[in-house]
């Protein structure tokens, strides 16, 4: 049964609530439009000032005749040229110096935008976020960098590069800072005149402790990025002079690390929930030798904003038990429950693949407000377009956990790829798979569909890690194998 869905996703504004900037900051426009009966593609572009072509580019439409009831369409904003950065697929034969060279940028600017482990690893099929010439890759598109730290003798100082398109009011949000306090540490005579380049120093702002007194049985200690992320994924390595287990507190939660054989080499993969507040966390350590002595280590750990945008959406009254928290709550401790083990064994080596070959129609991490109510919930994965029976592929390899119906989420399945890492594909129709299945990266587990609460075809996809939900397009551009 057909039924017609009222559901527009209405731009959102953001509202510089108590800054002195208020009513001068505008959050990145978002406008999705669902396919309502009778509508053809060309109606939909007419409504919004645009041609079909604009919408099948934006959507990745091959063919425009073919749109669907509850689809999601994005709905290109035209007047602003888009800011997303170019995403370049790694060919054979290439390496980073021929890419850079490609782009007119600096081998060092494309290490740092993706957060490259050395210069020389990069795998054919990787996907390298290309920041633009010149400028510090921070992008509130994809909130990976990590900002520059300067040393003057004893006096350390964040600096924060301006980006095209940032003002103070969002630099300040994603530090935790006032506008008023950006002013006065930087002397700006005009807060509304910053320019892209610009470098600024966040005020107050602790730097990473990069010189902590190591205990002896630690020999290095390397956070990555040294200031996290809310809603990314961070990495701490620790190598032991001889065999140790690692414990410890981060954030309220167990800390869990991945060994290697030898028991010198520790990888804690931490994942910062969203809605985490800027600011300094303790992150609390315990090495403990074979026979039983442990030592305890604890230093600060500094979090930002991950700048996400809003999203405003109306429901219709019949579409209103999508706000029931209830069902989405008990959904979640089921999850939460499948997800809590940790494997010791590692499945994945190499940066994650695509779980579909479609375009991106909404990113991980953004704000959402339902019917007005305050914007305290949050988009959990990454979406998907694609119409019914595009297939879903295991983007690396792990062990299938779940398969099965849930009631927001649709058929779900969900792949456990080792050291706390899940990852979780939503609304399918078809699922290939059973629980114990061993899956390699490119292999076929479902197709895409709109069941449980989905507005439309398309595949939700989350990455889980350690019972937290992060973006998983982090995990597709960047490897966190030790
Ligand atoms: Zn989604």
């Amino acid at each position: 049964m057909i039924r017609k869905i009222l559901v527009v996703i209405t731009v959102a504004l953001w509202c510089a609530i108590g800054s002195p900037l208020a009513g001068q900051e505008t959050e990145t426009d978002v406008t999705i439009h669902v396919v309502q009966r009778g509508e053809t593609l060309f109606r939909i572009a007419l409504r919004y000032g645009l041609t079909i072509d604009d919408l099948s580019r934006a959507n990745g439409l091959s063919n425009p005749n073919n749109i669907q009831v509850g689809q999601r369409l994005l709905i290109p904003n035209l007047e602003e040229a888009p800011q997303e950065g170019i995403i370049h697929t790694v060919e054979s034969g290439e390496t980073l110096q021929s890419i850079a060279a490609q782009y007119g940028v600096a081998i060092e600017q494309l290490v740092s935008a993706n957060n490259l482990p050395s210069m020389d690893r990069i795998n054919v099929g990787q996907l390298l976020s290309i920041p633009q010439p010149e400028s510090v890759p921070l992008s509130t598109q994809t909130p990976t960098a990590v900002p520059t730290q300067v040393s003057s003798e004893n006096v350390s100082t964040i600096i924060h590069a301006v980006q095209p398109g940032e003002t103070l009011f969002r630099i300040a949000t994603r530090y935790g800072v006032t506008v008023n306090e950006m002013v006065a540490a930087n002397d700006l005579s005009d807060p509304t005149l910053i320019y892209a380049g610009q470098q600024l120093i966040i005020p107050g702002f602790t730097p990473p402790q990069l010189t902590v007194d190591l205990p002896s049985q630690i020999t290095s200690l390397n956070i990555i990025p040294q200031v996290l992320v809310e809603g990314q994924t961070g990495i701490i390595r620790i190598t032991t002079a001889l065999p140790m287990t690692l414990d410890g507190t981060f954030l309220e939660r167990p800390i869990r690390s991945g060994v290697s054989q030898d028991g010198l080499q520790h990888q804690i993969l931490v994942g910062i929930p969203i809605f985490t507040e800027p600011g300094l966390y303790p992150l609390r350590l315990r090495v403990q030798d074979t026979v039983g002595q442990s030592t305890n280590l604890d230093l600060n750990i500094q979090i930002v904003g991950g700048g996400y945008g809003r999203e405003a959406i109306t429901l219709s009254a019949d579409r209103l038990a999508l706000l029931d928290t209830t069902v989405e709550e008990s959904e979640l401790t089921s999850m939460r429950n499948i997800m809590s083990a940790f494997s010791p064994q590692r499945y994945w080596a190499e940066p994650m693949g695509l779980p579909a070959a479609a375009p991106v129609i909404s990113p991980f991490g953004r704000r959402r407000s339902f019917n007005g109510s305050p914007f305290d919930r949050f988009h959990s994965g990454t979406d998907f377009a694609g119409g019914p029976g595009t297939s879903i592929i295991a983007p690396t390899p792990g062990v299938v956990v779940f398969v099965g119906m849930l009631d927001v989420r649709g058929r779900v399945t969900i792949i456990d790829h080792g050291w706390g890492v899940f990852t979780v594909y939503c609304h399918q129709t078809d699922q290939f798979v059973a629980i114990g299945d061993t899956v390699t990266t490119g292999q076929v587990i479902g197709t895409v569909g709109s069941t449980g609460r989905a507005s439309g075809p398309h595949l939700h996809w989350e990455l889980w890690l350690n019972g937290v939900q992060v973006d998983p397009m982090q995990w597709v551009r960047q490897s966190f194998a030790p």
